[in-house]
């Protein structure tokens, strides 16, 4: 693979050029599946990153991604060497790999939550996708069983992830490469059944190009591209199962591409296409005055073309056009473009503004996906803001309260895991049972069998559900305790001291016929307390002899206790 970008950056900023030494030589001697030097990998992501035009903190996380994770590199050499920002995004790319999924539904929804709470940074979402972009493309290396598990993880998470952020090229290229590994015979029979068509409606549009762009030019248009966009594969399928696999109905196969330089232009490109060949009714679809909720603009029209074929145009400029590829990316571009600041200020100040945006994106995204309890849900937790998530050291993603610890980790996996916790390590060092958990941490929870959980818990867990069990877990303890009838009282009597009180006290108990078995006096609070134990047990005559001894003046204060 070629690395224009980065080899022109490595040469011109220094920055980048300490992170692609320090990444050439942690990597020395490692090799990828295929064979290759493993610092290719990273110079692919941070090729991808430089290309999409992010800042050089991006391109300097990009190229040291692995290092963290591969290598035993120190996350705390590289915020040292490179500063927070860049050890920031390393840091959130290796957490974000340990998240895996494996097709199982319900883990969906988690995922999603948890990319989104790691996405304090957009940038950490961008370089995976990096990442994940240049693993797909040499995913054929990689062993069969895992190209399934990787290939599902795209298709359902990082494709439409990267749709979300607007990098609407990223998101159909993963979708591409992931889609022969997961319907193979589907592909097949795609390639086989549609590649003449592919063909032939290349040709056709190249027929219709040089009359597009003579129209244009003589209703004093400036045309800055014609070209054709072949449908892909992963969405052709998609569309095909709707039409009954008859590939006659599909019209967008290829479609014909006009960039022009303005808004106006757009509209007036529209005229003029309109003018030589009639559109389809209501297939005329104006996504710049209604943008798509991804940020997508362009406008669509379907037209009875040459030789009366219906054929697909679209119309956007070039600023929509480079936002349509590479979404949120192309906002960093545009806004270093316009400012006069140097590349690497002016970059990371107006990603932060951006980034709100996109995050709000997220968000949308998050609500659109989920069915309606779960949208509620998510309103009730606002966004996320009180939610952590915390992973399993299989990659299954955990959704806690803030503050939340690894009892409420553990209860929330199961109760006997809960109910036999001991201890806890937390990204592999061992942390004190009431430790507040972040997004992110992977959790290993120590077990002792029959070890029931301590009363102490009580004051530190977060969920509910940790509470409830283990309330319960310690009454069927005590219950187990307890079984054994009281056989004594305890009264405790504060009282204002006098000489005699006590004798008065004593009298009072014996003439209610209750035998004394012990008087203790503790003196050293405002009030001296007598505490007198009796064998009696019946609550009745406790009751009865708790008034008679109230009516002496100087007892302030009587409690008593089963025993
Ligand atoms: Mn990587």
């Amino acid at each position: 693979m070629k690395t224009p970008f980065i080899d022109k950056l490595v040469k011109e900023n220094e920055f980048i050029r300490r992170a692609y030494n320090v990444a050439k030589k942690a990597h020395e001697n490692q090799k990828r599946k295929s064979g290759e030097p493993y610092f290719n990998h990273v110079l692919a992501a941070g090729e991808f990153i430089a290309e999409w035009g992010l800042d050089q903190t991006s391109i300097a996380a990009a190229l040291l991604h692995d290092v963290v994770e591969d290598t035993g590199y120190p996350l705390e050499k590289i915020e040292a060497e490179f500063g927070k920002e860049v050890a920031f995004i390393v840091d959130g790319v290796t957490k974000l790999g340990k998240i895996k999924y494996r097709g199982i539904e319900r883990q969906v929804e988690n995922l999603r939550k948890m990319i989104l709470a790691l996405s304090q940074d957009i940038r950490v979402i961008i370089v995976k996708l990096a990442d994940r972009l240049h693993n797909m493309r040499t995913l054929s290396a990689v062993p069969p069983q895992k190209q399934k598990r990787i290939a599902l993880e795209t298709m359902e998470i990082y494709s439409p992830l990267a749709y979300r952020l607007g990098m609407q090229r990223i998101s159909g290229e993963l979708e591409d490469l992931a889609f022969p590994y997961i319907y193979p015979k589907e592909y097949r029979w795609l390639i086989d059944n549609t590649k003449e068509k592919y063909e032939e409606r290349e040709k056709y549009i190249n027929k219709v190009k040089p009359i597009v762009i003579s129209a244009l030019e003589k209703a004093g248009i400036e045309v800055l591209a014609v070209d054709s966009r072949a449908k892909r594969y992963s969405s052709l399928y998609k569309k095909l199962l709707r039409y009954d696999m008859n590939i006659e109905k599909i019209y967008d196969l290829v479609a014909l591409r006009i960039i022009v330089k303005n808004v106006e232009d757009c509209y007036a490109a529209l005229g003029v296409i309109h003018n030589l060949w009639p559109p389809l009714p209501n297939r005329i679809k104006d996504y710049i005055a209604l943008p798509k909720p991804n940020g997508y603009r362009s406008i669509h029209t379907t037209v009875f073309c040459l030789d009366d074929k219906i054929t697909e145009i679209q119309i956007r400029t070039q600023e929509m056009h480079e936002e349509s590829e590479t979404g949120i990316a192309a906002h960093w571009l545009y806004e270093q473009t316009k400012g006069s600041k140097s590349y690497n200020e002016k970059r990371s100040v107006s990603a932060d503004k951006k980034e709100l945006g996109w995050v709000q994106q997220l968000r949308n995204w998050q609500k659109e996906l989920s069915n309606p309890e779960e949208f509620l849900e998510s309103l009730k937790i606002d966004f996320f803001r009180d939610r952590i998530f915390a992973i399993t050291p299989k990659g299954e993603v955990i959704d806690l309260p803030s503050g939340a610890t690894p009892i409420d980790f553990a209860y929330q996996i199961h109760t006997e895991i809960g109910d036999s916790c001991t201890g806890a390590r937390v990204n592999g060092k061992i942390v004190p049972l009431d430790y507040a958990l972040r997004s992110g941490d992977i959790v290993e929870i120590i077990n002792q069998k029959n070890k029931k959980p301590s009363e102490s818990w009580l004051g530190f867990v977060k969920t509910s559900t940790a509470r409830g069990r283990i309330r319960s877990a310690l009454k069927s303890k005590e219950i187990r305790l307890t079984k054994k009838e009281p056989t004594e009282v305890e009264l405790k009597i504060t009282v204002e001291d006098r000489v005699g009180l006590l004798k008065d006290i004593t009298l009072i108990i014996s003439r209610s016929h209750v035998n004394i078995t012990s008087v203790n006096t503790i003196t050293n609070a405002k009030f001296p307390i007598l505490k007198i134990r009796s064998d009696v047990t019946n609550k009745n005559k406790i009751e009865k002899l708790i008034l008679k001894l109230k009516k002496l003046k100087e007892v302030k204060e009587i409690s008593y206790q089963l025993t």
